[in-house]
């Protein structure tokens, strides 16, 4: 659907798969004015189409759009269309246990005209595609890299919004990380540069002696709805949980303590994945003998079971897809 400042949103429409025209000085291309989304729809064994948590994104995608100054999308409209949309052409579900379609809610500034304020028209689009298994062969533990160089976010700025710009900003790190072997970059905070903040599009957790220690939200992170799901099955399973601050030397300390049982990170990719090894300036730490933990296995078991439909979702959290 479309927008501009005298109608608000308008002609909400499904159209098959196609380039867009958009102006040259359209400000999305010069100022960035642009957000996103990212969920999964499933074909679960019972032949329904689930969501996960849907309202979560569609509300998340209004923050963003609040800090990105671009006008708010109706949240229940935003999540029918998306229904619409997969039942449009639900042919394209895969059906087997592993994949999945993956949505792509986004917003774009549409105004052509060079000049730094907001634009007064937008576009509201959505996309799909199916997506294969993260993990071909099972669950598996990566290794990240420690970035001691380069900051993704800092408070103040819009590295809690779904924009586009972190993701640009972050491109340098990533291939240095490649270079060191890693799959992706561990942040650290950008003023005292000892506080962990989140991995490249994943948040972090980290079993120290048993308690599960996440970074709080603090405005520079992106807050997870694989995040708050994790924090709340990890309470509903009595595993004492903390979200506060968390520096880099706990948790090396902790590490040469014995006390860093396991660590992994979350989101809609992976769900969860277990974290092998860390380097950070020139060292490897390898976390719990390089293997996936007890608890991260049992997470990413009982949240995808909950996705699938093959675990109780005591919690509300899947949404079947069905005509309305
Ligand atoms: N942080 C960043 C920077 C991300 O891009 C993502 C993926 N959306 C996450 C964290 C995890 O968020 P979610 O669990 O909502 O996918």
């Amino acid at each position: 659907m479309d927008y501009d400042a005298a109608t608000g949103w308008y002609n909400p429409r499904v159209v098959p798969y196609q380039p867009i025209s958009l102006d040259p000085a359209a400000k999305v291309f010069h100022y960035g004015q642009t957000i996103f989304e990212g969920l999964k729809a499933y074909l679960t064994d019972d032949g329904k189409i689930r969501l996960f948590r849907p309202e979560q994104n569609m509300a998340r995608l209004n923050r963003s759009n609040a800090r990105l100054s671009i006008p708010a999308v109706d949240e229940e409209l935003a999540i029918e269309a998306l229904k619409q949309l997969i039942l449009t052409d639900s042919d394209w579900i895969p059906s087997d246990a592993e994949t999945s379609l993956y949505v792509r809610p986004f917003v774009i500034a549409t105004e052509a005209q060079l000049g730094v304020n907001a634009s007064t028209q937008y576009m509201f689009m959505i996309i799909m595609s199916p997506v294969g298994s993260y993990y071909a062969e099972g669950i598996h533990p990566v290794k990240i890299h420690v970035e001691s160089h380069y900051v993704r976010a800092v408070r103040g700025g819009v590295g809690n919004a779904k924009t586009a710009g972190n993701y640009a900003a972050s491109l340098k790190a990533q291939e240095e990380a490649y270079a060191h072997g890693a799959s992706q970059v561990l942040w650290l905070d950008g003023v005292h540069r000892k506080y962990i903040e989140e991995v490249g599009s994943m948040n972090v957790f980290f079993n120290i002696d048993g308690t599960v220690v996440t970074p709080a939200l603090n405005g520079s992170i992106l807050d997870g709805i694989t995040r708050d799901s994790i924090i709340r099955l990890l309470k509903h399973m009595n595993v004492p949980v903390e979200e506060r601050q968390l520096s880099i030397d706990e948790v090396v300390t902790a590490h040469q303590e014995g006390r860093l049982v396991e660590a992994f990170g979350t989101g809609t990719a992976a769900v969860i994945s277990p974290i092998g090894e860390l380097t950070w300036e020139g060292t490897r730490y390898v976390i719990n003998g390089g293997n996936t933990g007890e608890l991260s296995q049992k997470l990413y078991d009982t949240l995808t079971g909950i996705q699938r439909g093959t675990v109780e979702d005591s919690f509300g959290w899947s949404v079947v897809v069905e005509p309305s």
